[in-house]
């Protein structure tokens, strides 16, 4: 998928973030921020966006029981994918005011 300026200003920005799922869940982060995309891997039909990103550490994204693991961490903070969506669009733009 090609990558427009803005949109790689905007990953950036994501990945600058602390991890919104550690974040909820008042744990402190151990693994650096990556940026999932949201609908990732469904397919061509539903190709992921650029600008619909969320900023979760390595293990709350890939870790056993991260987003692509088996989601026990999403159960315990009680989020689903959308909810980390708009917790990384709400951290950018309180950033954006500080
Ligand atoms: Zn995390
Ligand atoms: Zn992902």
């Amino acid at each position: 998928m090609s990558m427009s300026a803005e949109e790689r200003r905007w990953i950036n920005k994501a990945r600058s973030l602390p991890c919104v799922l550690c974040g909820a869940l008042g744990v402190d982060q151990q693994t650096p921020t990556t940026v999932h995309h949201i609908r990732e891997g469904q397919g061509m039909a539903q190709r992921s966006s650029h600008w619909l990103i969320a900023a979760l550490c390595a293990d709350c994204h890939q870790g056993a029981m991260g987003f692509h693991g088996d989601r026990t961490l999403l159960r315990v903070a009680k989020v689903e994918e959308l909810d980390l969506l708009a917790m990384t669009i709400e951290r950018i733009e309180k950033d954006g005011k500080s």
